[in-house]
């Protein structure tokens, strides 16, 4: 386990036996893909075998795979989950709960919360509630900026001591070109990835969407491309001066990922993310002037779009982030302008990009899942493998099931979910977190001591 999987906290619950008969096993990075029996003792992956040829743990819970698809589960690096201060929006255990119900089996918290989490003392008592709540281990991220107004730094040292897994301003830029280089400077110290969020204010002002065709036809202010790619572009630079790592959090652009390949392509230690929003819609979904689509960054064209896939393929888009970010109803329901910005997305990320991309052949299974599992490396995370004594972090799949996204509810505390009534296939049906069953779909029965 790396330093990094240590700073990972859930609460504390007990260590999994379980049989998992007959599932097909996958997980392209051990090169896995076939129908095996898969041992699970004491949260950890025991044995790999021939169906019917593996011996049960003791009292171990049998569960009839047949049919389904066991994957790594998936790790997100990017979500908001409100705490501390927003409580009525999310919090550590709702928030964990909708990740263990999308699959996932880590994921990274972000510090604009309020207070933002920019001191150790604040860290301290969001980590120490994760050790009550999370049923799922959260990372947390700590700003750059004290109090997230991007002019004084914070105790980044004191802050990776307290075990900070990486700082962004997320949710704002670090605007100050000055106070960001001092940051890279500071980061070979405390060790830490600096998450940026890309935007350029002067660009964006006072935009609500993609500024394009369709925003002309509404009359709505738009933010340009441009506002993302050349905030990204001054960074690049600046990582390359000052030899510092940095992860670029949600892509959204064609500049933007060209800006990024051609950084990597010099040798910059650069990373970045996409979302399943950004990867499947487009700007006109707007123009239905549905709050639920409004978003930053916003959804743009089509072209813009390709260029992510095409980014996704080719390894420039190192993984996706579903930049999870719950609001309360009161926040959405209001005319588009005045509505607040983010959709929530850790339930339906599996399903939404393997119902618009695995299964229209846009990209391949094994792709998804490797992106999908990817996310904590640019932070020093390992990701899960499924294989002989690994750790068992598990999404149990049913890829034909077909479901409609809201007609149960959600785990999540908020509604403000972009694919919300849509008809998906694929569906995560339980998830094992560190060894522990973090959550079973209502459908999916208990089965039986083997
Ligand atoms: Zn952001
Ligand atoms: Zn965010």
């Amino acid at each position: 386990m790396s330093a990094a999987n240590g700073k990972l906290i859930c609460r504390p619950g007990e260590s999994a036996d379980l049989i998992v008969r007959g599932a097909r096993l996958f997980d392209p990075r051990t090169e896995t893909d076939a129908v095996l029996d898969l041992v699970v003792r004491g949260g950890e992956i025991a044995e790999l075998a021939e169906p019917g040829g593996a011996e049960a743990p003791d009292g171990a819970e049998s569960i009839d795979a047949e049919g389904l698809l066991a994957l790594p589960a998936f790790v997100d690096p990017h979500v908001h989950f409100r705490v501390p201060g927003q409580e009525h929006k999310e919090d550590l255990e709702t928030g964990s709960r909708a990740a263990a119900a999308g699959g996932y089996c880590a994921v990274i918290a972000m510090a604009n919360t309020a207070p933002a989490i920019d001191s150790a003392a604040v860290l301290g008592s969001v980590r120490e509630r994760a050790e009550r709540e999370a049923s799922i281990p959260v990372g947390f991220v700590a700003s750059v900026t004290k109090e997230m107004k991007g002019r004084e730094l914070t105790e980044m040292a004191d802050l990776a001591d307290a075990g900070a897994i990486a700082l962004s301003d997320d949710g704002l830029p670090v605007g100050n070109a000055r106070v960001l280089r001092r940051a890279l400077q500071y980061q070979r110290l405390a060790g830490l990835t600096i998450a940026l969020h890309e935007e350029n204010p002067d660009l964006s002002g006072d935009g609500v969407m993609h500024e394009g065709a369709v925003s002309a036809t509404l009359g709505l202010a738009g933010i340009p491309a441009v506002s993302e790619s050349t905030a990204i572009a001054r960074d690049c630079a600046l990582a390359e001066y000052e030899g510092a790592r940095i992860h670029v959090q949600h892509l959204s652009a064609r500049a933007s990922v060209e800006e990024v390949a051609r950084a990597k392509q010099a040798g910059v230690a650069v990373s970045c993310e996409a979302t399943p929003h950004h990867l499947v819609l487009t700007d006109e979904a707007v123009r239905s002037l549905d709050s639920r689509f409004k978003m930053n960054p916003p959804l743009r064209s089509s072209d813009d779009r390709q260029a992510l896939i095409e980014g996704l393929r080719d390894g420039s888009i190192d993984c996706i982030a579903t930049d999870h970010a719950p609001h309360a109803i009161e926040e959405k329901e209001v005319p588009f302008e005045q509505a607040a910005m983010g959709v929530t997305g850790l339930e339906t990320a599996f399903a939404v990009l393997h119902t618009d991309l695995v299964q229209p052949g846009v990209i391949d299974l094994g792709l998804l899942v490797e992106r999908m599992t990817a996310g904590g490396a640019p932070f020093g995370i390992e990701p899960p493998r499924i294989e002989r004594g690994a750790a068992a972090n598990l999404a149990l799949v049913d890829a034909r099931l077909e479901w409609v996204v809201g007609e149960d509810g959600y785990e999540s505390r908020a509604y403000n979910s972009c694919f919300a009534g849509r008809r998906l296939r694929g569906r995560v049906l339980m998830t094992v977190a560190a060894g522990r069953v973090a959550y079973r779909q209502r459908s999916f029965a208990m089965g039986v001591a083997a």
